[in-house]
């Protein structure tokens, strides 16, 4: 990677060896300028970026969840009744409360069920 000052001081090398210490000075103040010119044009972007996508620890979360349904997708069964994808689910009542079992998503129009 080429440092910026490579690229730059060629150019302002002139002013910035001049005689005059209020043409050095003068072209100073304008490579500052320049800097922070810059800056606010990096900070905007960046504020953009984080308006439109969020931050890193939102973005990681986004990742897991949606990594986490593709799971949920690719391992949970079909529904023996309607053939829509079941969740996993834990009885309250009935013979076996607190066990766990696979129910339709559809519930409570289809009562399709299967052992987990
Ligand atoms: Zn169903």
């Amino acid at each position: 990677m080429i440092c910026p000052i490579q690229l730059i001081r060629p150019v302002y090398t002139p002013w910035l060896e001049h005689e005059d210490p209020a043409v050095r000075a003068n072209t100073i103040l304008c490579l500052i300028h320049q800097a922070n010119y810059l800056s606010d044009q990096q900070l905007g972007a960046l504020e953009q970026e984080f308006n439109e996508d969020g931050g890193f620890s939102e973005q990681l979360a986004a990742a897991r969840i949606e990594h986490r349904q593709q799971q949920k997708a690719d391992t949970a069964p079909k529904c023996p009744q309607c053939g829509k994808i079941m969740a996993l689910r834990t009885a309250k009542g009935g013979k076996n409360p607190g066990s766990q079992f696979w129910g339709c998503t559809a519930y409570p129009e289809c009562k399709g069920t299967a052992p987990a």
